[in-house]
Formats: C-alpha cells, sequence, structure tokens
C-alpha cells in the first residue's frame, strides 16, 4: 500500500464520521472537523463547556511557567 492508498482511505470514511475529533474556534462559536471537513455551529451549552476546557488546559502552561520564573 503507497501513502496514496491510506490517504484515499481516510477520506472515504468521512460519509460516516462521527465527527468526535473536532477542533472549536470560540471565537466564532464553530466547530470544524478535520476528518470530513463539516463545520457547525456549537451550541452556547457545548461552547460554555469548550472554553472552560481550552481555559483548563492554558491554566496548566502558565503553573510551569511561574515554575520556571522561580530562583
Ligand atoms: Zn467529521
Amino acid at each position: 500500500m503507497t501513502d496514496d492508498d491510506e490517504f484515499h482511505d481516510f477520506y472515504d470514511d468521512s460519509d460516516d464520521c462521527e465527527c468526535i475529533d473536532y477542533d472549536v474556534d470560540i471565537f466564532l462559536g464553530t466547530a470544524w472537523c478535520p476528518r470530513c471537513q463539516r463545520s457547525w455551529g456549537l451550541t452556547d451549552e457545548q461552547l460554555a463547556r469548550e472554553i472552560k476546557h481550552q481555559a483548563d488546559y492554558m491554566a496548566q502552561f502558565e503553573c510551569v511557567e511561574e515554575e520556571a520564573d522561580k530562583p
């Protein structure tokens, strides 16, 4: 199997893609699935959860930076 074949199989799956692993634009309030190229709007609840998730994620790095600044 060549790399081209693998690439093809990847996109053949798009019709039954469940869009679980998607990217979120919290500023636009939209989600985008890199697998099937679908994009959709998020509900306020989904958006709030995503913002909190990203805030928690960023907080990890802020903690690390603060630790690094200590003598
Ligand atoms: Zn998808």
